[in-house]
């Protein structure tokens, strides 16, 4: 996701990758090993506000080789990873309990943990692992950090890279993205497109996972039915339903830029901030979780997405887009189910539309004749073509 200097991006390749079958419990048991010594990493880092890593190092290094068994360079990411997730711990000012990791990851350093050679990745250590598939467009680019997951039974392995950043374009427009419940209308003044959002589908997800914990979480199931499979299978359901809204998010964020590209303007979207904490106040449901989820992960796709093609952005304020008239700014008043009507000017409009034309406006003067086309599009359309239903 978005991060990097000036001149760069840092983007995450993910590689596929299988240890040889006679190395795959060698590989699991480092795995565990270093998770048992980053937690205990992390207690002696915050016990000892040891956040630079020569003071981590003094504390730590023996005994992660010595007690968890790490080879030298894996022991050095174990306690850099450690710091890291102190540091972020510390900085939460709602911090609950210290963190413990579950997961089995680990760090790793290029060229000094871990290496590709030929059709596999060398670890410290040792160990070996055949590369499956990745993604061959960031070939040319060097390898940074890595990380090395395993979960449901396949190791992954996340590769960071750095890319130069693409020059923005100079915009000959704007294309205005209008995010609700049910859907996102994309468009600005001369046409309009709506893509439904996949709340439904995941909270189906959601609520089989709810039932079946509930079920089982009686007492009439003993400890271990509890425990076991019934708790893989409500972990999976769950993660089914992140997995809908995850891909929705990046899949209608790469249409939204395409569209932004192919006609050369500028994105602009509204400030989500305040949406999202608004629905954090609501009572916890599963319906406002998901929602609050779909949006974060759509602006930070959109904007991730806007970065590496190039597209330029903007975030506009969101009061009122959708209850004030995009031409003269009074009031409007209802006009039907989710129809409004100007009682100034007469427009009358969808209530997305006529969100879409407010972020519009807003985008184009806050670019303040920025345009590369010397006339700005004239909100004067107010039924625009449609793209339909992308
Ligand atoms: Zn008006």
């Amino acid at each position: 996701m978005p991060a990097g200097g000036e001149g760069e991006l840092t983007l995450t390749v993910r590689v596929r990758v299988s240890p040889e079958p006679e190395g795959q419990q060698a590989l699991l048991g480092l795995m565990r090993r270093y998770r048992d010594a980053l937690n205990y990493s992390v207690r002696v880092i915050i016990a000892n506000r040891a956040l630079s890593l020569s003071r981590a190092h003094r504390l730590l290094y023996s005994t992660l080789r010595e007690r968890y068994g790490l080879p030298s360079r894996v022991a050095q990411d174990c306690y850099r990873e450690a710091i890291a997730i102190a540091k972020s711990w510390l900085r939460n000012p709602r911090r609950g309990d210290m963190p413990v990791v579950k997961s089995l990851r680990m760090w790793l350093t290029h060229e000094l943990s871990y290496r590709f050679k030929g059709d596999h990745v060398e670890l410290a250590g040792g160990h070996r692992l055949r590369v499956i598939g990745w993604d061959r467009r960031y070939d040319n680019f060097l390898n940074g950090e890595a990380r090395l997951v395993f979960r449901d039974g396949e190791f992954t392995l996340y590769v960071s890279k750095r890319v130069p950043r693409p020059a923005k374009y100079a915009p000959k427009g704007v294309l205005a993205v209008d995010v609700n419940e049910g859907q996102i209308v994309v468009g600005n003044s001369h046409v309009e497109a709506r893509i439904e959002t996949p709340i439904e589908r995941a909270l189906h997800y959601r609520r089989l996972a709810e039932r079946l914990e509930e079920k089982y979480s009686s007492t009439r199931y003993n400890a271990w039915l509890r425990r076991s499979g019934i708790r893989r299978r409500v972990r999976h359901l769950r993660r089914k339903a992140k997995n809908i809204i995850e891909d929705w998010a990046k899949k209608t964020s790469h249409t939204i830029i395409s569209l932004a590209k192919q006609g050369q303007l500028a994105v602009a979207r509204e400030d989500l901030t305040g949406l999202i904490e608004s629905l954090r106040r609501l009572p916890k449901d599963h319906r406002t979780a998901l929602l609050a989820l779909g949006y974060r992960r759509l602006g930070l796709w959109i904007d991730w997405q806007a970065e590496k093609g190039g597209v330029p952005i903007l975030v506009v304020d969101p009061a009122d887009t959708s209850s004030t008239c995009p031409r003269c700014g009074v009031e409007l008043v209802e006009a039907g189910h989710r129809r409004l009507r100007c009682p100034r000017c007469g427009l009358e409009a969808d209530r997305d539309t006529i969100a879409v034309l407010n972020i519009e406006r807003r985008a184009l003067s806050k670019m303040g004749g920025t345009l590369a086309s010397p006339t700005a599009p004239q909100v004067t359309d107010v039924t625009p073509n449609r793209w339909g239903n992308l």
